[in-house]
This record gives structure tokens, C-alpha cells and sequence, in this order.
């Protein structure tokens, strides 16, 4: 059995008073919400912190406010998230992408915020201690060496998050409270490309609010690839968001990736829709162009080259159910891994 590592544990009914504590303990300290992330990552020695900051009394990181968008608190569920009408209604996309993490268990301690602050994966480091102390560890955490791209000096872990591909389609931002001042941050530039330091959050840094733009003309979508249906880690994440006129004609568009690199990727490809209707041709052309930016890399589960070959249809298969088509044969069909 894998046990916690000691660890000292405080609970702030506030932001401020968490922002405090978190600048008065230092990088030493990290926060946690549900812990369905954290707790287990702890358990196999990947983080130690000396001290937790629980965001769980947090009653103000749990609203949901509705104008002419939408804000989301980072501490509500997942399940919160599933179950609130404006989300189902307006974002179906961040809908569709939360009601697929993990499972309905985890969904329900599993929290938004701690969903976009999700630590990359990777065979080699999603192992316990003896594991990777066996191998020599990686440069991730312990040791001197990639074992995906041995002549890397960067770590390649994936994003793996469901919600930040979804939200990022959506337009979203992210409101960033330390004990210094808060800030809004668009959601693509909270990551970076490194799958140690993926995160442009500071460590004294609370997300506390997802926000979203008006959703009017808008209809969005998520596609997930994953071995089991009911339970799995994305291996690839398709999100698309598109505005139309009324004559059907593009107005505006975003196409991003999960799973195919060490951030969630905002793609090119809905810039390339502008201006067209959802045809098969400009849906088949736009998903090609987008397939050509994921670069997945074998550390995850499923093969490499399979994982790159489906983008396309992936892609297709979220832009098609955005211009209507009824995908639902298609979705049981992933569901139950018969591609
Ligand atoms: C078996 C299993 C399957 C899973 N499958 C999926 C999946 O399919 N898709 C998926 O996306 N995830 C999956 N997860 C991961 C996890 O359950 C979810 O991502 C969940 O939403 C994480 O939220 P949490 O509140 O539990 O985060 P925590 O574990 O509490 O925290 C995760 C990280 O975020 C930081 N953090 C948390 N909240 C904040 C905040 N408000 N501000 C700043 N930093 C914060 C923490 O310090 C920590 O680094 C799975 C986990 C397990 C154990
Ligand atoms: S990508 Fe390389 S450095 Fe990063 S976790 Fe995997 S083996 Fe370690």
C-alpha cells in the first residue's frame, strides 16, 4: 500500500486568508481542492509538499455567475459543473469535456481549478517510487534523463487535462488572486510547453474563476479519445467552438488540441473556417491543417502513430456535430472503443 507522506494542513475559509498563508509558507506549500490529482501524485513521492492549503472551506470559489457570459468558480466540482443548466445550455462543449474526466467519483471531488492546474503525465513518471527509482527516475522528478526523447533536455509529459482544450475553444479566461493582487490571464497563456514548469501560474498564485465571453451565435463541441470509455485519461482531446451567421456562414472559430503536447494547443484552424459554411470539403481541408500541428509522443497510452492518424477525424467529428449532424451513433461508438 502507498501511503501519504506527513504533510502540515491548513483550511481558510477565505481567498485572502489563503493567499496569505500560501505566501507565508513559501514553494514549500501547495493548495488543494479535491485531491484526486494531488493526493495520489503525493502518494508515488512526485510532490512533497511540507504544507497543504485546502481550498475546500472556500464557500466563494464555489459561485456561478450568469450575464452576458458566464463566470465559473475554480472550486466547484466537476460534477457541479455537469449538472449547472447554463454550462449544459450555453457551453456544451466544457459540458461534454467534464462529463468525460475520469469518472463520476472522482467527479465529484474533482474541481475545475484543480482540472486546469492538472500535473502533465507520462509512463515514466505516473509510476511509484520503487518504479522509477528502478529506472534511474527522469528528469521530470529525481533524475537526469528523458526516457520518451533520450537526447531531450526538456520533459515531454502531456497535458492531460479535459477542461483546458474545451475552455480554451470557448474563449475563456482565468482570474489568477495572490496575496500581491490578482490578475486575468486568457486561458492558452496560463501553460507553457515544458512538461515540468507547464503552468504560467506562480505557485503563491489561487485561480479563482473561470470566465467565460457571451455564448450567443456560438455552438461548441468536445471529442475524446481514451481506451476505456468510462474511465480514462484523455490520449487525445478535440475542442472546437464556432459563431455563425444566420446564412450559416463562419464568423468566427477555435480548434484546440489535449493530449498531443505538454500544453493544451490552440490551433490555427478555426481562422480557416472564417468566412466559409461547415462543408464536408472545409471541414476535411481544416482538419488535415490541424492535424499537422499534434505532435503526440509515445508516453501516454495507445500508439503513437494511430494517436496522430485519427486527429483528423476527431477534428471532423466535432465540427460536424457543431453544424448539427447527429453524431450520437458516432460518440457510442468511440465510447465503446470500436473505431
Ligand atoms: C483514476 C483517475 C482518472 C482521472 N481521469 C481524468 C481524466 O480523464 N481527465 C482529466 O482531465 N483528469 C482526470 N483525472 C485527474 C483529476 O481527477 C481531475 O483533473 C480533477 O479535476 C483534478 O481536480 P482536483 O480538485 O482533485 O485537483 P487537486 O488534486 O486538488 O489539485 C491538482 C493540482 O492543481 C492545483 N490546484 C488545485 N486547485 C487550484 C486552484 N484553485 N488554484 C491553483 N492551483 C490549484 C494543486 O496544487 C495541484 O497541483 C483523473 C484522476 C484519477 C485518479
Ligand atoms: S517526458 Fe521524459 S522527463 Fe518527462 S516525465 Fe516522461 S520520461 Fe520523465
Amino acid at each position: 500500500m502507498m501511503r501519504l507522506p506527513w504533510f502540515g494542513f491548513r483550511s481558510p475559509a477565505t481567498i485572502d486568508e489563503a493567499a496569505k498563508i500560501i505566501a507565508g509558507e513559501g514553494p514549500q506549500a501547495m493548495l488543494i481542492a479535491g485531491g484526486t490529482d494531488l493526493l495520489p501524485n503525493m502518494k508515488r513521492r512526485h510532490q512533497t509538499p511540507k504544507t497543504l492549503v485546502s481550498l475546500g472551506r472556500i464557500e466563494s470559489l464555489k459561485k456561478i455567475a450568469n450575464g452576458s457570459g458566464a463566470t465559473l468558480g475554480a472550486g466547484l466540482t466537476l460534477n457541479e459543473i455537469v449538472a449547472n443548466p447554463i454550462v449544459r445550455e450555453k457551453y456544451a462543449g466544457l459540458y461534454q469535456a467534464a462529463a468525460q474526466v475520469a469518472t463520476v467519483h472522482l467527479r465529484n471531488m474533482g474541481t475545475l481549478g484543480g482540472n486546469l492546474c492538472l500535473d502533465t503525465r507520462c509512463n515514466y513518471y505516473n509510476q511509484n517510487y520503487e518504479w522509477r527509482k528502478a529506472i534511474d527516475f527522469c528528469l521530470k522528478k529525481d533524475g537526469e534523463i528523458c526516457w520518451v526523447a533520450t537526447a531531450s533536455k526538456r520533459c515531454v509529459a502531456t497535458s492531460s487535462t479535459d477542461c483546458a482544450p474545451a475552455l480554451i475553444a470557448l474563449g475563456a479566461s482565468v482570474r489568477l488572486v495572490s496575496a500581491q493582487g490578482e490578475r486575468e490571464v486568457a486561458l492558452p497563456d496560463l501553460y507553457r510547453n515544458d512538461g515540468i514548469d507547464y503552468l504560467a501560474r506562480r505557485p503563491d498564485e489561487i485561480l479563482t474563476e473561470v470566465r467565460l465571453p457571451p455564448a450567443e451565435g456560438w455552438r461548441s463541441s468536445y471529442w475524446k479519445l481514451r481506451r476505456r470509455g468510462a474511465f480514462d485519461f484523455p490520449v487525445l482531446g478535440v475542442a472546437a467552438a464556432v459563431k455563425t451567421a444566420r446564412d450559416g456562414t463562419v464568423e468566427e472559430a477555435r480548434i484546440a488540441l489535449g493530449a498531443v503536447s505538454s500544453r493544451p494547443l490552440l490551433t490555427q484552424g478555426g481562422g480557416l473556417l472564417v468566412g466559409r459554411t461547415l462543408s464536408d470539403a472545409a471541414i476535411a481541408e481544416v482538419a488535415k491543417k490541424v492535424a499537422s500541428v499534434a505532435k503526440p509522443m509515445d508516453n501516454t497510452d495507445l500508439d503513437l502513430y494511430w494517436r496522430k492518424d485519427v486527429v483528423p477525424e476527431f477534428v471532423g467529428y466535432a465540427l460536424r456535430e457543431i453544424r448539427g449532424d447527429d453524431m450520437t451513433a458516432t460518440r457510442l461508438r468511440i465510447a465503446r472503443h470500436a473505431l
